[in-house]
């Protein structure tokens, strides 16, 4: 696919990863379609995108099938919950939305002829016993534990996406998107940023979950944005690894934290959740070399800008 102006359908529009993607492709000169159902994303997250003539936003559950008419030049299938409160909460929908959600908007790729970019995750790998991960590591994966249901569904969405490039011939793409920060992540989203976030600026004590030992590897979302745009255009059809490779620990993301917003917040320990993975690393090896990309976004800098954002949503609260 080349450059030029395309029709670009992004489900999961109004999320966090998917708001981001769309006010990137708009300002790359794209017309942009962004397709939810609300249940956690949210129309504040492209409001200010609204005024734009190339931006449309459509409610719409994509576990149904879904056929605008006209032409359509890429989808990007970012429709999911994301953070393993919701997805754990959401489980059904999030098991429709990588199974029937998936499948429907490979089927529109099929008949638009249009590119398919399947958002997956570094939760394919599970708790991982290959540290870093490559995408030739197959995972660890518990297939009934109360995280399956999104990492099964992502898991299926992969084979989906091969299948139909295998049978169909369809242009697919496959980002492993390992865990990835900034504004509009929710302040109720559950995740360990916006946790540590809000609890550090509301003086609330940080909630460590078992002994903060686990590790975690954290990209910034505009470096993630950067890399999908890039492998969008690429005539990768393999999985790629995005993620930024710099490794700490919870206990050290907490430390940061405090230290950037000057908190006083105690610890509390909580039970670790069922299947936490203890370590997640990527390996970006094949991103550097088939994409040319890498983070740029240093954690300082990006907590940063994720801490103003939450200084202001939690002071309109
Ligand atoms: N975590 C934590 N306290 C919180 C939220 C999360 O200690 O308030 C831990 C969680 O157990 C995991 C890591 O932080 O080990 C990252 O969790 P998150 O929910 O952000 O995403 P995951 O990488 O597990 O999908």
């Amino acid at each position: 696919m080349t450059e030029a102006p395309k029709k670009i359908l992004v489900t999961g529009g109004a999320g966090f990863l998917g708001s981001h993607l769309c006010e990137n492709f708009l300002q790359k000169g794209h017309e942009v379609t962004a397709i939810d159902n609300f249940i956690t994303g949210s129309p504040d997250n492209v409001a200010h995108l609204l005024s734009n003539s190339r931006f449309r936003l459509v409610k719409h559950d994509i576990s149904t099938p879904y056929q605008p008419t006209g032409s359509v030049d890429a989808i990007l299938n970012f429709a999911s919950p994301a953070s393993p409160p919701d997805y754990i909460r959401y489980g059904m929908e999030t098991l429709d939305a990588g199974s029937l959600g998936t499948r429907n908007m490979l089927e529109l790729a099929r008949s638009k002829k249009a590119c398919f970019l399947m958002a997956s995750t570094s939760e394919v790998y599970g708790d991982p016993l290959a540290q870093p991960q490559a995408e030739t590591y197959w995972g660890n994966v518990n297939s009934i534990g109360p995280r399956s249901v999104y990492d099964e569904a992502k898991r299926f969405s992969e084979a989906l996406t091969m299948a139909y490039h295998r049978y169909h011939r369809v242009d697919t793409k496959i980002v492993r998107i390992f865990n990835t920060y900034g504004p509009r992540m929710g302040v109720e989203d559950g995740r360990v940023i916006p946790n540590f976030i809000s609890q550090a600026l509301l003086g609330k004590p940080i909630t460590l979950y078992g002994d903060g030992s686990q590790t975690r590897s954290y990209c910034y979302v505009t470096d993630l944005v950067a890399g999908i745009e890039k492998l969008l255009f690429s005539e990768l059809h393999e999985p790629v690894n995005l993620g930024n490779p710099i490794e700490l620990t919870v206990k050290q993301l907490a430390a940061v934290i405090l230290q950037m917003t000057g908190s006083k917040s105690s610890f509390v320990q909580k039970e670790l959740p069922p299947d936490d993975p203890k370590v997640r690393c990527p390996d970006i090896t094949r991103a550097r070399r088939e994409l040319g990309w890498e983070p740029r976004i240093g954690l300082e800098e990006g907590l940063g800008q994720t801490i103003s954002y939450f200084q202001t949503q939690l002071s309109h609260k």
